[in-house]
């Protein structure tokens, strides 16, 4: 038996801790809301611990902490690599904030080159890959299919038609709403074909499963990468972004300050080389301690374990969930379908937050509502107009549309799944009794 398939609630810091319910009920949540952020491993806490009496701030000290804190950092990226198998001398590892820093840095970083100004994003992704990309490119959406499927078809149409233009082809490695694992291995040579680099927003994949940038000289390699501590079990505000240390070579970086210069005087500014040239200002050295504790973890218990258990736990909820009357599944629901361990839905007749809330101030039980930070990719499952959509701009106070979401971690145990089940099967059967209890006079309506 693999270590991920016995009861791991104990690796996580406080998946046992009693809350309260507004009826003064203690309970042990159920938390299914991994992909906004994991509860901290033990370990990265205990890491943490046993750094803390070595902490000092970092590079420019010659003290014996700072240079072992200096050191500690410094080979963090090489765990890093390690992790996802970039290149060790090819490759740069920028510690950033999250994800979205990340992106940002990219952007800022590619938008340098005037030569190539297209960037091929997808109609999928969470708004830190879209946005950070509409200021300075002309940006082109891959189209996803009637279940938001990415179309690769889409993919080497639009390369075609901007043959030469395209600079980067930027996906989401897995949905932060549908839980699909994109193709990124076929994507790659695709892109690669037509000039362009790749960039996979890895946000949602890494913590899942195991990541491969693979070689410069394969078709398959990925370019760059970005993810964040916070979804894989070191919430202490690290996040990665890596590429080819010649892209950020002679770029002018995106945050400027101390720490990211060779030399300045009043005339000139000689930047450092990368990656200090983009982590300006004092870095964040307990979080790369966090991170790298966390990976130490993740590797040990082993990403494909990590996989096939998770995989196990959420096939269990989209079985049980199709056979629940009023429920819509927003996804494809083949077996096979790569996907991670996430899925979002709606109850017929109930408000996406209303539902998110009668879980947790009934059950206990933690979700996420909303449109996720996908907001365009979330209005195209609902089949919304633009129409609809700027009815809702122009009136603030109606309720918009949205979806509710569960999203696992590998703490998470069946039983926790089937509390889920049996609290969403009570609630839309008694739809017209939770509406009443917390939206007392307003009318069923789809999503509400
Ligand atoms: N990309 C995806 C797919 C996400 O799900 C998220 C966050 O939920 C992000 C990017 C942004 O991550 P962060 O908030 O850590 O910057």
């Amino acid at each position: 038996m693999t270590r991920v398939a016995v009861n791991l609630r104990n690796i996580v810091v406080g998946a046992d801790v009693q809350i309260p319910l507004p009826n003064g009920r203690q309970v042990t949540p159920v938390n299914l809301d991994n992909a906004a952020s994991t509860p901290p491993f033990l370990s990265v806490l205990q890491a943490i611990e046993r750094f803390a009496p070595w902490y000092s701030s970092i590079h420019r000290g010659q003290g014996y902490k700072s240079v072992a804190s200096t050191e500690m950092y410094e080979s963090g990226r090489d765990a890093i690599k390690r992790f996802v198998n970039a290149d060790n001398i090819k490759n740069t590892v920028i510690y950033t904030k999250n994800t979205t820093e990340s992106i940002n840095i990219l952007a800022h970083v590619l938008q340098q080159d005037q030569k190539t100004r297209v960037v091929l994003s997808t109609e999928m992704e969470h708004l830190a890959n879209d946005l950070p990309w509409r200021e300075n490119f002309f940006v082109k959406y891959i189209k996803v299919d009637e279940f938001g499927r990415l179309s690769i078809d889409d993919l080497e149409k639009k390369l075609q038609e901007y043959r030469g233009s395209v600079k980067l082809v930027t996906v989401a490695g897995a949905s932060n709403v549908t839980g699909y694992v994109n193709p990124i291995y076929t994507i790659a040579p695709i892109a690669h074909h037509y000039g362009a680099q790749i960039h996979v927003d890895g946000a949602q994949q890494v913590p899942h499963l195991s990541f491969d940038m693979k070689p410069y000289d394969s078709p398959e390699h990925i370019d760059y990468l970005s993810f964040s501590g916070h979804k894989m079990y070191a919430p202490f505000g690290t996040g990665v972004l890596i590429g080819p240390s010649t892209v950020f070579q002679n770029t002018d970086p995106f945050l400027k300050g101390g720490g990211a210069v060779r030399l300045v005087s009043r005339q000139f500014v000689d930047w450092d080389d990368p990656p200090a040239r983009d982590e300006a200002g004092t870095s964040n050295v307990m979080g790369v301690v966090a991170l790298v504790a966390a990976i130490k973890e993740l590797e040990s218990l082993n990403m494909v374990d990590i996989r096939s258990y998770e995989r196990r736990l959420i096939d269990h909820a989209i079985e049980r969930l199709q056979t629940i009357r009023f429920i819509k599944l927003y996804c494809f629901q083949a077996k096979d379908e790569a996907r991670i361990s996430l899925i979002s839905f709606a109850v017929e007749g109930l408000n996406h937050h209303v539902v998110a809330q009668i879980l947790s101030d009934e059950f206990g039980i933690a979700v996420r509502s909303g449109l996720f930070c996908a907001h365009p990719y979330v209005e195209k499952l609902l089949h919304m107009s633009q129409k609809d959509i700027e009815a809702f701009r122009k009136d603030p106070h109606l309720p918009f549309p949205g979806l509710v979401r569960i999203s696992l971690g590998l703490y998470n145990q069946l039983e926790e799944i089937d509390i889920f089940l049996d609290a969403i099967a009570k609630i839309a059967g008694s739809r017209e009794h939770y509406r009443e209890k917390f939206t007392p006079g307003v009318k069923l309506a789809w999503h509400g």
